[in-house]
């Protein structure tokens, strides 16, 4: 049977990370079945009711979706201004999933929606070093001594990004744009158009092409398509 070990049942329904959930089965905070486990080692199937203080954990079945967000959206579950979520592109979806990490609203692109909370940590988490590739449009002829800082690093915020790769696409030297890809693998925030402002190339139009090994071909603005298997294996 389909049989998890409890700590990382619990860590896939988000209660916590797999380690603080071992604490808080060591701690005899988690029950299973209406019965105290506070051992590590215990396996729990899909049908198993798992407790946490005397709360029963909702456990659904794990979904991964690849988005290709529109512009003029906004990444997160619920908007205070009412404006576009990710969610509205995904009405018939039960399960309770959420983007991980964030584009910003005029940005397009790669997002991978999921209600794996594990996965959704460890993906986010700086030391996994996802790589993140953009096309950006930017103003301005791009040199290739600026794509040597944006390789080498600028610093925003106080503190220098970290190596990059960066290729000139095109340039339209009457228009005076140029269309770069920019690689990364850290997610700090508005990165990419920080980035092109400390080499004076103000981004006009932003999109992500990439996120790790998922890229967008064959999805539409506003699809998505779910993940394979060997897909999630990889992530993971
Ligand atoms: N960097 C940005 O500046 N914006 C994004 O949406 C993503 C990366």
């Amino acid at each position: 049977m389909n049989e998890i070990r409890l700590q990382k049942a619990m860590a896939d329904a988000g209660v916590t990370s797999r380690r603080k959930s071992e604490e808080l089965i060591l701690a005899g905070h988690v029950k299973v079945n209406g019965k105290k486990v506070s051992q590590l080692g215990t396996k729990v199937s899909p049908h198993d009711e798992i407790m946490v203080d005397g709360i029963p954990v909702e456990r659904e079945k794990l979904v991964y979706y690849l988005l290709y967000k529109p512009r003029s959206v906004i990444t997160s579950v619920k908007d205070e201004k009412n404006r576009v979520t990710v969610m509205t592109f995904f009405p018939d979806v039960d399960e309770r999933i959420y983007p991980v990490g964030r584009l910003d609203y005029d940005t397009s692109g790669a997002v991978l929606m999921t209600n794996d909370g594990e996965l959704a940590n460890q993906l986010m988490h700086p030391k996994f070093k996802m790589e993140k590739t953009y096309q950006a449009k930017v103003r301005g002829i791009v040199t290739p001594d600026d794509l040597k800082r944006l390789e080498a690093g600028v610093v925003i915020d106080r503190r220098k990004t970290a190596k990059a790769k960066a290729s000139l696409i095109s340039t339209d030297n009457v228009k005076k744009t140029s269309l770069v890809s920019l690689t990364i693998h850290e997610g700090r925030n508005h990165q990419v158009k920080k980035m092109f402002q400390v080499i004076n190339k103000p981004v006009m139009k932003l999109k992500r092409e990439s996120y790790g090994f998922l890229n967008l071909d064959g999805i539409q603005p506003g699809k998505w398509r779910a993940l394979k298997l060997n897909e999630v294996n990889r992530l993971k």
